[in-house]
């Protein structure tokens, strides 16, 4: 079967790791027409654009996309293209697995979690100003509209995933009507689901108890700021942002990206794991029914890695991402 799915190589190590997972793809003899579009920095040098029009039609067309990371200036320029992407496609739910993989050297052992994160409001509504010279107001949107469908999504995958368990993350102590709003909302989702266990936990003693229990930890529902910074947090538990992926999924579309950034200090050097892009891809070859030779590049990237022999440095090989690539097709040929 062919398939046409939007392509945002992005910047940073973006390029490099997108080539990765398309020779990988090649090697396995998907038929995949890449449609490639650029964002960001590239986009707005050409089009003056950082999200540029033609892209998200793209995408709204083919339904599907894979994304490199595409890097957002701090603290000044064009605001977020990951924002901004999310928000347009209306990709409410940002789905983490976080799981051990066989050969790659970590902190903890049995770690299976997956982080549901909202998307599309929080702190990320981009709504700040400046109330008087010197003082800031960055604005917390929360809705139950959000709310709620944020927690159905965690609560009908834990279900349809044969999970134990869904936590929702807060700060409702602090932030009684915000995150009280988040709660509420999960509360109400839970009781409609009376045969998935339920609990809650204030965000920094979850962070501390996931530092030192992750395993008891299932499913984590969070709001959008929580679930980013608890996400990179729950990579480190794993052996770090080279290995997990992430899917940004709506109703109408999907975007299948790493949890990783653009990671400029590696960029151009050949050294970054494209494991983490390379498992939001296979989640993207299971969304669109390709589930055999999702399987299949999974099993070819098990392999390498449970070997051990070439492995990227942030997994404390020396491979670059050019030998481990290699090393996958080989596999995935055989
Ligand atoms: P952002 O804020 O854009 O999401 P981030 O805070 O997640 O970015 P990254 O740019 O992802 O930060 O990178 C943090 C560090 O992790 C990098 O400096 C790099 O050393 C390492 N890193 C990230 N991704 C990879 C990768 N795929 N391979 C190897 N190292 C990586």
């Amino acid at each position: 079967m062919s398939h046409v799915i939007t392509l945002i190589p992005g910047d940073g190590i973006g390029p490099e790791v997108t080539e990765s997972v398309i020779r990988i793809f090649k090697a396995a003899a998907l038929d995949i027409e890449w449609e490639r579009h650029d964002a960001g920095i590239t986009a707005f040098k050409r089009v003056n654009q950082s999200l540029p029009v033609d892209l998200l039609e793209s995408i709204r067309r083919n339904k599907v996309a894979l994304k490199g990371p595409v890097t957002t200036p701090i603290a000044e320029g064009f605001t977020s293209v990951n924002v901004g992407l999310r928000k347009a496609l209306n990709l409410y739910a940002n789905l983490r697995p976080v799981r051990n993989l066989a050969g790659v050297p970590s902190r903890f052992e049995g770690v299976d979690l997956i982080i549901v994160r909202e998307n599309t409001e929080d702190l990320y509504s981009g709504l700040e100003h400046e109330v008087v010279p010197g003082v800031v107001e960055s604005l917390k949107i929360i809705t139950e509209k959000a709310s709620t469908r944020i927690a159905e999504f965690a609560f009908e995958h834990a279900r349809q995933n044969g999970r134990k368990r869904v936590t929702a993350i807060h700060k409702a102590n602090i932030m009684k009507l915000g995150d009280g709003l988040f709660l509420e909302s999960c509360r109400a989702v839970s009781r409609n689901h009376l045969d998935i266990p339920y609990d809650e936990r204030i965000v920094d003693a979850a962070c501390m108890h996931l530092v030192m229990h992750p395993e008891k930890f299932d499913v984590l529902v969070l709001p959008n700021l929580y679930g980013d910074i608890v996400s990179d947090l729950c990579a480190g538990l794993v052996g770090g942002l080279g290995v997990v992926p992430g899917a940004n999924l709506g109703k109408e579309s999907a975007v299948f990206e790493a949890v990783h950034g653009s990671a400029p200090d590696i960029a151009g050097k050949n050294m970054a794991n494209p494991t983490a892009l390379l498992l939001s891809a296979l989640m993207m070859l299971d969304h669109i029914g390709e589930r055999q030779r999702a399987e299949r590049i999974r099993a070819a990237l098990g392999r390498v890695l449970a070997e051990g022999r070439i492995r990227t440095r942030d997994l404390d090989g020396d491979a670059s991402t050019t030998d481990f690539t290699d090393a996958i097709c080989r596999e995935v040929e055989k």
